[in-house]
């Protein structure tokens, strides 16, 4: 059974309490019983740390073209200006 078939952090990989992500179903911080975030991109992650985490990785990673990586960090400024409000 892989890591991707539990409920985990993107950011940390810790695992998480509850369902894997693909299954739509909630999953929980361990310690608090808190609900996991969903990360803008998919997946579970456990703190908005872990999230802006996944976030620098997947820039790092270069997955993208220079154009689309505008626009993805673009789309990730609204999505964390829309959730301070
Ligand atoms: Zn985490």
């Amino acid at each position: 059974m892989s890591i991707e078939d539990k409920a985990h952090c993107r950011g940390c990989h810790r695992l998480l309490n509850g369902h894997p992500y693909y299954t739509g179903k909630p999953a929980y911080i361990p310690e608090t019983g808190a609900r996991a975030l969903s990360h803008h991109f998919g997946g579970w992650v456990c703190s908005s740390t872990c999230e802006r985490r996944v976030f620098e990785q997947m820039k790092a990673e270069n997955v993208w073209s220079s154009d689309c990586a505008r626009m993805v960090a673009a789309a990730y400024d609204r999505h964390e200006a829309n959730r301070v409000r």
